[in-house]
């Protein structure tokens, strides 16, 4: 290895010039670009000026023979390193299967290989086939979703808060919409129902108590400003205990007495009956408009197990006006969104086949004896790659569905637990792991919970096998 302590003058540096010229940069010239590749190297040369200022080592040393070389290897490392892409993925082993800063559900293969179509060439969009003339974007999955929920119109916008703030603003605008108190929910910090209603230029009322809201109260609530009774999915917590609260039906036959709108923010929306599954029962929209909604929203990421989108179900004169607002035309969404939708929502025409081909639904559904087996193949790989300072086992632990959807009930499932056995405090060695796993290429994401690090491998299917082992040696 060269001496790394630094005896070099400026004048030890070469030029830009003479530097680019070498042969050993016309692989990265051409494979970066004249313009980053001597920025990059105008950056090296200020770094090594100010180490050389500073007498700290180089990491290169100048007079040696093949010195050029040396500026060659540092700069295609530093241009690898800034080409790497910041958005990465992961192993989602914490457990949560709709994780959402993990990006929420998996799309299966029939979604991605039409996304990749979709970004290939270009698509009938807005494009009527039969008559050559101008087609509608939602016209595309519009038939699939009223097939699906029962619904006699239907629209998207870009996610599930998009459609809420558009349903308001375009029907209850400098109008009274009321809301029982036990549902004004906060999801994920930016979204608060009284604050999108503020923004959509809706008035909220609120009815009731926080666990306990009668049909009176909604009726009380109820003045010549009113446009829209509202009922929100507590999609990220429960109330227990001593609680009521106003049933769909009760709501919409209560909003049709007083010629108002019912609606219902579903979050989570699912098509199909998860309890089908063993799953926990969550109401389908099918029911929900069954039950008089006069429209629903729901997520595209979440139970549905599609891409992040926001859709809005129900009668055709209120899914017209939705429509017709400017808003609409800011939170549509894009080719790619309705590419991946479509295949998703036709996997739903097959129930039978679902758990299997519907990537969330089969990571929902797997069995704790099958993420057993991953575990136990995976620990002696493990176990070596952590050493003799942790011990893992393989064990049950308690996974969640996630993002908000079913927030209570639990998944059981299987992982690997770490534990720290050498001397002293564990808190801080597992929290050391915690990032060396998230410094992996691939990082791998786990939770720490009392004393173990805890990778849930529901998410790690057969496929990916291999490559988490891979990392490991
Ligand atoms: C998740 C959720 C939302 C927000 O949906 P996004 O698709 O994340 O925008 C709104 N309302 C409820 C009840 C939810 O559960």
């Amino acid at each position: 290895m060269t001496q790394l302590t630094n005896q070099y003058s400026f004048r030890d540096l070469p030029s830009v010039d003479k530097l680019l010229s070498s042969p050993f940069f016309e692989a990265l010239l051409s494979d970066y670009g004249h313009s980053l590749v001597s920025q990059t190297v105008r950056d090296m040369l200020n770094d090594l000026r100010q180490q050389i200022r500073h007498q700290a080592p180089l990491g290169i040393d100048l007079k040696a023979d093949d010195s050029i070389n040396q500026f060659a290897e540092l700069t295609k490392q530093r241009l690898q390193q800034g080409s790497q892409s910041a958005l990465r993925s992961v192993f989602n082993l914490t457990g949560i299967v709709l994780h959402t800063n993990l990006g929420r559900a998996l799309l299966p293969d029939e979604a991605v290989e039409a996304v990749v179509e979709a970004m290939r060439n270009p698509m009938n969009l807005e494009y009527d086939l039969a008559t050559g003339g101008r087609g509608d974007r939602d016209d595309l999955i519009e038939g699939l979703l009223c097939e699906l929920t029962g619904a006699e119109a239907a629209t998207i916008v870009n996610n599930n808060a998009a459609a809420v703030l558009l349903m308001l603003n375009a029907l209850a605008h400098e109008k009274e919409v009321v809301v029982s108190r036990g549902e004004l929910i906060e999801i994920g910090g930016a979204f608060r129902i009284p604050d999108v209603m503020t923004r959509a230029n809706t008035r909220l009322v609120e009815v009731g108590t926080t666990n306990r809201t009668h049909l009176r109260d909604y009726e009380e609530g109820i003045t010549e400003n009113t446009a829209m009774l509202m009922k929100v999915h507590t999609s990220n917590y429960k109330i227990t205990g001593f609680t009521k609260e106003v049933d769909i039906a009760e709501l919409s036959a209560l909003a049709k007495k007083h010629g108002l709108m019912a609606t219902v923010d579903l979050g989570s929306g699912t098509l199909v009956d998860f309890s089908k599954w063993g799953l926990p029962e969550e109401v389908t929209v099918r029911e929900t408009i069954e039950a008089g909604a006069d429209l629903v929203t729901f997520s595209g990421d979440k139970l549905l197990g599609g891409p992040q989108a926001g859709l809005i179900v129900g009668r055709t004169d209120l899914i017209a006006k939705i429509k017709k607002n400017p808003l609409k035309r800011a939170l549509r969404v894009g080719k790619i969104t309705l590419a991946a939708l479509e295949p998703i929502l036709q996997l739903y025409r097959r129930p039978e086949l679902l758990a299997e081909k519907l990537t969330t639904l089969r990571l929902f559904t797997r069995s704790q004896a099958d993420i057993s087996r991953t575990a136990n193949e995976l620990l002696p790989s493990l176990q070596q790659w952590l050493g003799e300072q942790f011990k893992v086992r393989a064990e049950t632990m308690m996974g969640q569905i996630g993002s908000g959807a079913m927030p209570v009930e639990q998944l059981p499932s299987y992982g690997l637990a770490i534990r720290y056995v050498g001397d002293g405090r564990s808190g801080r060695h597992l929290n050391a792991l915690e990032e060396r796993l998230r410094q992996l290429p691939k990082p791998v994401i786990g939770r720490i919970s009392d004393d173990a690090l805890l990778l849930d491998l529901r998410c790690l299917e057969e496929s990916q096998k291999a490559q988490f082992l891979a990392q490991l040696r």
